[in-house]
């Protein structure tokens, strides 16, 4: 094959909106757990889309999952039912607390789903209570309503006037989340890790609190799984490891394994849409949940999630051995959404560094450095990816001397 020149390439780019500063490569092909760019350097990848390639980049059972069903049936119309849409939302019941789905293109219309779902169930059982309290560092998406929803402090002056009845208090705060609790409350949104915000746990106590608080008040109870969810975090769902029973998980990300789909996962007693509330053209596609379903069912393989906890833990330990040469601070997270304080050095410069030296990184802040390797990582690739952080560390605190 012969690789367009990078000049080539990017001199497209101006036909694109700009929306985000990007480096000038252009990843032309990805295999497991490596992306190759233009010049066909390999690139070792703990991003991997963003906490969404389940299986690494172009895993064969997806592969295999696309051709069959691309050749069967792509697109019936979402107003009848198709046979990968019932196996994948059965998968998802059976494999959770839940009863039903209904699917969507992003993560943030499934959060989108979950609030309008939330608001006709205060219309129909609570008095017309709509109101949703959020946290702050939150990030639950960039539609409109999902941007009101979410607690990043940049998005605050944003697209005004915002879609109202969000109420954000700290995370992790019990005390604070009941003190915000009136009689038009209707539900508490959260993540179990706040993903964007860094990769901050929501602690056990303060979940376990705010299931009973539902209880107390009548609420719902709505966790946003869309980065935690299908294995992230070393259980198929995140809530699975809380003292908690949400009424509606949201899910997205690792659940498509790189394709766009997600879903809105809920308990039955809290199904509430009339006909013509929720839709959407592609919801259920057969080609993405083809594809999903295929993912998942490697998730649940016997052993899988296992062996993510197993890497996670070597994961951890080997991070640690350069916190202590280094002066990093502490791991945190969970499963394979780690996070680590960076100290004193800056943790964008730290990802230029180790893109330069073949290792994708991302960091959520400037003292932070994420993780989100697929699922699929060995101890192998740990070792080589920390090899090439070390070096990247050693010349920064080289260059500070
Ligand atoms: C990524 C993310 C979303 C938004 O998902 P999109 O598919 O980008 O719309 C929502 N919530 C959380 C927790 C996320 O990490």
């Amino acid at each position: 094959m012969i690789s367009p020149s990078a000049n080539d390439v990017l001199a497209k780019q101006n036909y694109l909106i700009p929306i985000t500063k990007r480096p000038e490569l252009c990843f032309l092909r990805g295999e497991g757990h490596y992306l190759f760019d233009q010049d066909d350097k390999a690139y070792l990848d703990w991003v991997q889309g963003w906490a969404v390639n389940t299986l690494g980049h172009s895993p064969q059972v997806m592969q295999q999952a696309l051709i069959k069903q691309s050749a069967q049936l792509i697109n019936p119309s979402p107003a009848f039912f198709n046979q990968p849409m019932l196996e994948l939302a059965e998968l998802l019941c059976e494999n959770s607390k839940f009863d039903q789905v209904f699917f969507t293109n992003s993560g943030a219309e499934a959060n989108e789903g979950a609030i309008k779902l939330a608001r006709k169930w205060g219309q129909k059982n609570k008095s017309g209570a709509f109101k949703i309290i959020t946290f702050q560092h939150s990030f639950h998406g960039r539609t409109l309503a999902t941007m009101s929803a979410t607690g990043k402090e940049a998005f605050a002056p944003l697209f005004e006037p915002k879609v109202s009845g969000f109420t954000k208090v700290p995370y992790n705060d019990l005390a604070a989340t009941e003190a915000a609790i009136d009689g038009q409350t209707v539900a508490i949104m959260l993540e179990l890790i706040q993903g964007e915000a860094g990769v901050i746990p929501a602690t056990a106590e303060f979940v376990a609190g705010l299931d009973a608080l539902c209880k107390q008040h009548n609420l719902l109870l709505i966790v946003d799984e869309v980065q935690t969810g299908i294995g992230r975090t070393g259980s198929l769902f995140a809530y699975q490891q809380y003292q908690a029973a949400p009424h509606i998980m949201t899910l997205g990300k690792g659940l498509g394994g790189g394709v766009p789909i997600a879903a809105m996962v809920i308990d039955k007693a809290v199904s509430c849409f009339d006909y013509g509330d929720q839709g959407g053209t592609y919801n259920g596609n057969p080609l993405m949940c083809a594809v999903s379903a295929a993912v998942l069912q490697q998730v649940l393989a016997e052993g899988f999630l296992a062996q993510v906890n197993r890497v996670s833990d070597y994961f951890c330990r080997q991070l640690a051995v350069l916190a202590k040469e280094f002066g990093l601070g502490t791991t945190r997270g969970k499963g394979l959404l780690l996070a680590i304080n960076t100290g004193q050095l800056s943790a964008p410069q730290i990802v230029e560094l180790a893109r330069d030296a073949g290792l994708l990184l991302n960091a959520p802040r400037e003292d932070s450095l994420r993780f989100m390797p697929a699922l699929t990582l060995t101890e192998q690739e740990v070792d080589q990816g920390m090899a090439l952080l070390a070096g990247v560390l050693t010349t920064l605190t080289a260059a500070e001397q």
